[in-house]
């Protein structure tokens, strides 16, 4: 029996690791998170009746307490419930499925704790992966990833440590507005980038992929969790997402996972990692699949992505000013403030303005996230208000 925490169990990647669960009776789950959606909650905890529950605000914890007094489940709330479902004695496991750099200071706790990470939330290590790295080392825990080209990359790379990679190659689907033109983009609507061709997701982690700014962020978390430099991490577009991703070796081998674009594969992998599980539904076909096919990205439209490599190339805190400067323009976004090209635009700019340090602690990481959140009002300032 595995006993797992969930952060972030209502969203995309925490209902399906909840399917997950329900396919294996040898996962437990001890604690479930989540932010608002606490009709949801309630139904999640008394099918999977966890030891701890923890929604973001008090009144709705209050009123969770309320709905769920027959069943003696724990509600907790805020920042200090998240640590204390992040820390939970009987959890083996976190999976980290909350959204945004909130996961940075419950992750740090659970490695503390001495708990295996599997990671979905790649905010967290692009802004502190120099922290959480060596303290996971530190602490002998893993970090697994979800995300599934850094699950891709993690199988390609098992029975190949002492290999010498000469290149991952992060493969990316070009999201629904690859091909256009920067002047194209000028008029797309909220509507047309949530329309992801080949993944169902979050708002958020959608929109990031439109801007190609998620891949950005997945170059810095490859970076992290396989410790390569940036020169050898190489971004394809691949627009079938079969292939979801591969690792390159000095002899020019190119070792690659493919399947259907589905998370539950690297949650389940993640969960139960060195071993395989069965897996409901469809299996790929190659005869199905017919064609793959492999593209440049175009660095110059979707020049989110080039900022990415300029921030990881910067170091210190650039990658944190980025990450935050693209969560708050997102989030604008999908309040219908900003256009879909003020994204990048914003993320440009608190690169040039909010203040640079070079070895960000953890309370610098966060004092930066504030003071580019304050940057970006301060710059939508009118909009915001008239809004
Ligand atoms: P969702 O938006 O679908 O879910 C986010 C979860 O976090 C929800 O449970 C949400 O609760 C909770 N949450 C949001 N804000 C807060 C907050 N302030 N405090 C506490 N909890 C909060 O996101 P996804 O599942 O799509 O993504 C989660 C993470 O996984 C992201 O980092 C994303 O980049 C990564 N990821 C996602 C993939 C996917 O396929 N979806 C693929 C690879 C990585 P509530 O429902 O109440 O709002
Ligand atoms: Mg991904």
């Amino acid at each position: 029996m595995k006993s797992i925490s969930i952060l972030g169990s209502t969203g995309s990647i925490g209902t399906q690791t909840l399917s997950v669960v329900d396919e294996n009776t040898d996962l437990k789950v001890v604690a479930l998170t989540c932010g608002k959606n606490i009709s949801l909650m309630e139904k999640q905890a008394r099918k999977y009746k966890p030891k701890l529950v923890c929604v973001s605000g008090e009144e709705d914890a209050n009123s969770l307490r309320v709905a769920l007094k027959d069943t003696g489940i724990k509600v907790t709330s805020g920042m200090e419930g998240l640590i204390e479902a992040a820390t939970m004695e009987e959890a083996d496991i976190v999976l980290t499925a909350i959204v945004g750099m909130i996961g940075i200071r419950p992750t740090i706790a659970a490695i503390e704790k001495g708990k295996d990470i599997a990671l979905a939330n790649k905010e967290t290590l692009v802004t502190a992966g120099h922290l959480i790295i060596p303290l996971a080392k530190k602490h002998q825990v893993s970090i697994l990833p979800v995300d599934s080209e850094h699950s891709a990359i993690f199988q390609c790379l098992q029975g190949n440590r002492e290999n010498t990679v000469d290149k991952i190659l992060l493969t990316a689907s070009g999201g629904p507005f690859r091909g256009k033109s920067y002047e194209e983009l000028e008029h797309v609507t909220l509507e047309d980038a949530l329309h992801h061709p080949n993944w169902s997701m979050g708002k958020k982690i959608t929109i990031d992929s439109a801007t190609m700014v998620n891949k950005g962020l997945e170059v810095m978390e490859a970076r992290w969790l396989f410790d390569v430099p940036l020169s050898k991490i190489q971004v394809t577009v691949h627009p079938q997402s079969i292939l979801h991703s591969a690792v390159q070796f000095e002899d020019g081998a190119i070792i690659g996972q493919l399947g259907t674009p589905d998370m539950r594969l690297p949650i389940l992998y993640a969960l139960f990692y060195p071993h395989r599980r069965e897996l409901s539904g469809e299996k790929p076909d190659l005869f199905d699949i017919g064609s793959l096919t492999f593209e440049k990205p175009d660095f110059e439209t979707f020049y989110g992505l080039q900022l990415a490599f300029d921030a990881a190339n910067t170091g210190g805190n650039m990658p944190t000013i980025y990450n935050a400067a693209n969560e708050r323009a997102v989030a604008l976004f999908l309040q219908g403030r900003i256009s879909f090209l003020e994204i990048p635009e914003l993320i440009s700019k608190s690169m040039v303005e909010v203040d640079f340090c070079d070895d960000p602690t953890l309370e610098d990481i966060l004092e930066t996230e504030q003071n580019t959140y304050e940057f970006i009002n301060s710059v939508c300032f009118r909009k915001i208000k008239a809004y």
